[in-house]
């Protein structure tokens, strides 16, 4: 059995028992249950058929064991409030629910328990859990006002992203939107990992850009006044700030310079195109922009390799550079800290930004493309690149090579297959990824898989799959490019492809080419119904059309 499958998957990520001086009731309980292990130590404690084993998995199990119960506790209606909100807090010392996770506990466990363990907790001794399930059940509740009030007493207690995308959600149920821009604003200038500010930012920003096109006349926030003279210059002011691309082009210029005054950095620059011409047989000399696209793929690439083994890579030389600006320095760390190369499924075409899916890692970003970025794309087009954050705002690379669902498939298996044997090589820590690589394997292999529905993965795994795509794209740019080449054949071309849309469900289940889409499709259906509790009339769909 996967380790993952061994913590209460209702719970989210696995709270890490860490001994805080804050929380006092901690004192109170017996010392031998607060056995504690480092985040990092525990894959050690997985199943391992050795000798011995058995002693080093009891302190886990116990673990999971009093997680388990904790998570009883919080739901159990014959356990008091009082022992619930203890139990809450437990589950959430070290990791804040996420708003979606409050949202689904309060659902869970009614809004009458939620109620009884938020006033015990409030009247005896707030927590940050307690007081973030407060604001949920108020977010539930239509009650943005005092969802407001206890996201900021939470905040007293703790400063954590979780507190400001609550935050952000509670303004914009009030209707003040451009407030919750700017909370998500801050909130992913620290850390541009979190996905639900970024998905949230995308439908605000939207709607901000809707009010752009169609002015409403009183402002939505609800002040009384006209837009005109309320938020509208703010407003304004973040949609231009999410669409412009000057600073990273003026990076981009800046670092082309730094490295051509640097001898040594210039040598790695001309020795990785080198190589990258040589395994794409490309013409270093061709002036066509297909081949200065893939040049310049090659030349960011280049910019986070590392540049003798360990961790100086041209980014970080540049921003460790005296001549270079502090705003540049800063955002050659950022780029160079969350570069994000992939395959990046595109969910939503939308303005002023695009909605996308890392194939492999299921994470999700919002991002501004500029509109020669865009031209020819539609939705669910893959592109094989990066994606990195400049301020906290996603924006491609230079090069993007697009890639069609069918083939996104077959290289994401690649460097799923690939991350397998890479985790393989390593001691029994990297059996985390092995786990993961075998169920994405899996589920690829099976069609079934839905980078857009995956569980969560862990940032470690994410980040092991980017390098990945990093180390392997060079051979991943080649794959995508004879796959490319072959659907443009005088055949393909004589006949059309035509869209989605167009087709009625039967003629598309009949395609090759939308079987896969068809059952992205039907899984999502599936998947929309259960969280209704409607009932899945799905299975029926799939006979009628034939589909298995
Ligand atoms: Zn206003």
């Amino acid at each position: 059995m996967p380790p993952r499958k061994t913590s209460p998957s209702e719970e989210g990520p696995k709270p890490r028992r860490r001994r805080t001086t804050a929380g006092s009731k901690e004192q109170t309980r017996p010392e031998s249950r607060r056995t504690t292990k480092p985040a990092k130590e525990e894959p050690e404690a997985q199943p391992q058929p050795r000798q011995g084993s058995q002693r080093r998995e009891q302190p886990f199990l116990e673990l999971v064991d009093e997680t388990m119960r904790d998570a009883i506790r919080v739901r159990d209606p014959q356990i008091a409030p009082e022992e619930a909100a203890a139990a809450l807090h437990r589950l959430f010392e070290w990791q804040l629910p996420s708003p979606e996770h409050g949202a689904a506990l309060v659902k869970d466990i009614g809004p009458a328990r939620a109620q009884a363990i938020v006033d015990v907790a409030l009247r005896d001794e707030p927590t940050p859990a307690t007081v973030a399930l407060a604001a949920d059940l108020a977010l539930a509740e239509g009650d943005p006002d005092t969802a407001v009030d206890r996201v900021l007493q939470a905040r007293d207690l703790v400063d954590h992203p979780y507190l400001r995308l609550r935050l952000a959600r509670s303004r914009e149920q009030q209707g003040r939107v451009v407030e919750a821009v700017e909370e998500l604003r801050d909130a992913l200038q620290r850390d541009p990992g979190v996905e639900e500010a970024q998905v949230l930012r995308g439908e605000l920003l939207a709607r901000l850009a809707s009010w752009q096109a169609r002015e409403p006349f009183d402002c939505p926030c609800g002040s009384g006044q006209a837009y005109r003279a309320c938020c509208q210059a703010t407003a304004t002011q973040l949609l231009a700030e999410f669409r412009d691309g000057a600073p990273l082009q003026a990076l981009r210029a800046a670092v082309v310079v730094f490295v051509e005054r640097t001898p040594e950095l210039h040598d790695f620059m001309e020795n990785a195109l080198r190589e990258w011409a040589a395994e794409l047989e490309l013409d270093l000399d061709a002036g066509d922009d297909d081949s200065q696209g893939l040049f310049q793929l090659s030349a960011e690439r280049a910019w986070t390799t590392a540049v003798d083994g360990g961790e100086r890579t041209i980014l970080t030389d540049f921003s460790a550079d005296k001549e270079a600006s502090p705003e540049q320095a800063k955002m050659a760390a950022e780029w160079g800290r969350w570069k994000a190369w992939g395959l990046w499924q595109i969910d939503e075409l939308g303005e002023p930004g695009v909605l996308l899916t890392e194939y492999v890692t299921g994470t999700r970003v919002y991002a501004h493309m500029a509109p020669e970025q865009r031209r020819g794309l539609r939705r669910w087009s893959v592109l094989l690149g990066c994606f990195g954050p400049v301020n906290g705002i996603w924006r491609p690379g230079w090069g993007l090579v697009e890639v069609d669902p069918a083939h996104a498939r077959t290289l994401a298996l690649r460097v799923v297959r690939f991350a397998e044997w890479v985790a393989r090589q390593g001691d029994s820590r990297h059996q985390l990824v092995v786990d993961w690589a075998q169920h994405v394997c899996h589920e690829l292999d099976e069609r079934r898989w839905l980078p857009d529905r995956a569980e969560r993965v862990p940032r470690g795994i994410v980040k092991t799959a980017r390098n990945l795509v990093s180390v392997m794209l060079a051979s991943l740019v080649g794959e995508a490019r004879g796959a490319t080449q072959l659907a443009q054949g005088p055949e393909a071309a004589d006949e059309p492809v035509p869209v989605l849309d167009d087709l009625t469900l039967r003629q598309a289940a009949g395609r090759q080419e939308y079987a896969d889409r068809l059952e992205v499709v039907l899984r999502e259906l599936e998947h929309h119904r259960a969280s209704t509790g409607q009932k899945p009339a799905v299975g029926d769909l799939r006979r009628e059309l034939g589909v298995p």
